[in-house]
């Protein structure tokens, strides 16, 4: 199971110390369990935070298995693109994992599935693990086109050279990313078998597939049950390290 946090554009650097502190603290509940001691009781977390937070994150995070993340990356390896950060700046800063074509990205800056694709490219090149989002509007879930949507997305994002070991998608439907509306169980089990379906026609057998969309400690148990639901892409409620630490045990209960 994976469980990862996705701070967005926030909290403040003094907020952010103390969630992280409080994540590696975390106790699962047995003699392996807890951030230093290593042991994760079946559950890798990742926390994707804000590009300035990467290294006194990093720095906290030592000796925990808690691993880092950026939210995105260029295309290319280096060169003239202000307020841009690099793979390599993100490997060098402590990142195994870049966090690519999340919603807001694909909303915000226009990024289409050729770009996620060029990102995720160079990033696995530089030697980042790869955490690439797709998932449909509402309109395109209400005219019956979520499924369609998402394989398209899969199909122009995913770069075709890539392993099993170094992606993970993450399955986000629009209209559930901090809204509190979540997919109904059955519409969760079906995207992620028609992903899971989908992964196995790439040779991607076995490839971790998250959800995500309004994650919270009363709705993960149930989320984590469903087949072919390798864990949580969790924004909001990772704010929060209560909330998070609950998901997290879900997550440890249900491998
Ligand atoms: C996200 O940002 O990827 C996300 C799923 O957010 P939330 O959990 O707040 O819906």
């Amino acid at each position: 199971m994976i469980v990862a946090a996705n701070w967005k554009m926030n909290p403040d650097l003094a907020t952010a110390s103390q969630l992280v502190s409080r994540y590696v603290a975390q106790d699962f509940g047995d003699d392996t369990a807890g951030g230093d001691s290593g042991g994760d009781a079946g559950v890798s977390r990742i926390l994707f935070a804000p590009h300035p937070y990467l290294v006194p994150m990093g720095v906290r995070l030592k000796g925990s298995d808690v691993m880092l993340g950026g939210q995105d990356c260029h295309a290319n390896p280096a060169g003239a693109h202000t307020g841009d950060v690099s793979a390599q700046m993100l490997v060098e800063c402590g990142a195994g994992y870049v966090l690519l074509g999340h919603s807001e990205r694909r909303s915000d800056h226009g990024e289409s599935d050729a770009l996620v694709n060029e990102k995720a490219q160079t990033a696995i090149a530089t030697g980042l693990n790869v955490m690439i989002c797709v998932g449909e509007s509402d309109a395109q879930r209400m005219q019956g086109d979520a499924i369609d949507v998402v394989t398209r997305q899969l199909d122009g994002s995913v770069p075709t050279d890539l392993g099993a070991a170094t992606l993970v998608i993450a399955y986000e439907p629009v209209w559930a990313i901090g809204t509190g509306k979540v997919a109904s169980l059955d519409e969760i089990a079906e995207m992620h078998s028609a992903i899971r379906k989908w992964a196995e026609g790439r040779g991607l057998d076995g490839v971790a597939i998250l959800y995500g969309g309004s994650v919270k400690p009363g709705n993960a148990a149930d989320i984590f049950a469903i087949p072919d639901v390798s864990g949580a892409l969790v924004g909001g409620a990772s704010l929060d390290a209560e909330q998070f630490a609950a998901i997290c045990l879900s997550a440890s209960a249900a491998v």
